[in-house]
């Protein structure tokens, strides 16, 4: 695998060659989850099937940028954005609503306004990081992330933290708000305060700006301390990335062995 330092741009910054640099929250999420998947996509033999909540996330991100970017990307999405008759498709049109929602909160504009999609790179334990931030206010010190979720108080199981948690800890937007934090501070030499603003799928949609206490980096610090070594492991070659079985690349690339109890059919 390469080694080289490439410069990122928002051109490369999602290329095989800088995730092969790089690591990132993306990343590190998905080889939690599956290292062959993630192994597999850096050497380009297999694509993430792209969902199409993550294609209207790209939406919602891209109209808060500026205005030339928005208008670049419903030009390379149109036909996935507008059916022949060239009205939008209803995920699209659920995209308007949840951008107006937003737009006609003083609030949630005024924890968005900042530089938009800022990269910084930096180091943590050991590995070189990529970073790329949705708005980030030099003057304030803070940095803001836009999330769109199902509703605002939906319980989730998770494994990681043991216990029912929301849509952050379920999404791990914690560990995402260390690593940002960590690699701001090493790019400022200051910590800056990372708050998400938070817009549902409801009709009509309802919406938050959410700060987090300080003492949940720590947990997060010392998780991806302890996890990353067997990732960067994988990464390297030195062991055989584990697979979880589930994800799109599992199930193509599956060879069964064996039969199972039907105890086994359910997590
Ligand atoms: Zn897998």
């Amino acid at each position: 695998m390469h080694q080289t330092k490439i410069r990122l741009n928002s051109q490369n910054y999602h290329s095989n060659e800088a995730n092969q640099h790089y690591m990132s929250v993306s990343q590190f999420k998905q080889a939690m989850q599956c290292e062959a998947s993630m192994i597999a996509e850096l050497k380009g033999e297999f694509i993430r099937p792209l969902s199409p909540a993550m294609a209207v996330g790209s939406y919602l991100h891209a109209a808060f940028d500026s205005d030339e970017v928005f208008s670049a990307y419903l030009h390379a999405n149109h036909d996935a954005i507008f059916n022949t008759k060239g009205n939008k498709y209803a995920d699209y049109l659920k995209a308007d609503e949840m951008i107006e929602t937003i737009q006609n909160d003083k609030f949630c504009m005024f924890a968005l306004d900042g530089e938009k999609e800022v990269i910084m790179t930096g180091q943590l334990f050991g590995a070189d990081w990529k970073i790329r931030v949705d708005s980030i206010n030099h003057q304030r010190g803070t940095f803001t992330d836009l999330k769109s979720t199902q509703e605002l108080a939906k319980r989730y199981w998770s494994e990681k933290y043991n216990t029912y948690g929301s849509f952050v800890q379920a999404y791990d937007y914690i560990l995402q708000m260390y690593v940002y934090r960590e690699i701001i501070f090493q790019n400022t030499g200051r910590y800056y305060d990372p708050y998400i603003v938070a817009v549902t799928k409801e009709t009509p949609p309802d919406k938050a700006v959410l700060h987090f206490d300080s003492s949940r980096f720590d947990f997060e610090k010392e998780y991806v301390q302890t996890i990353l070594p067997s990732i960067l492991e994988a990464k390297q070659g030195i062991k055989k990335g584990h697979r979880c079985e589930k994800c799109p690349y599992c199930r193509a690339t599956k060879q069964l062995k064996s039969s199972f109890e039907i105890e086994y059919l359910l997590d």
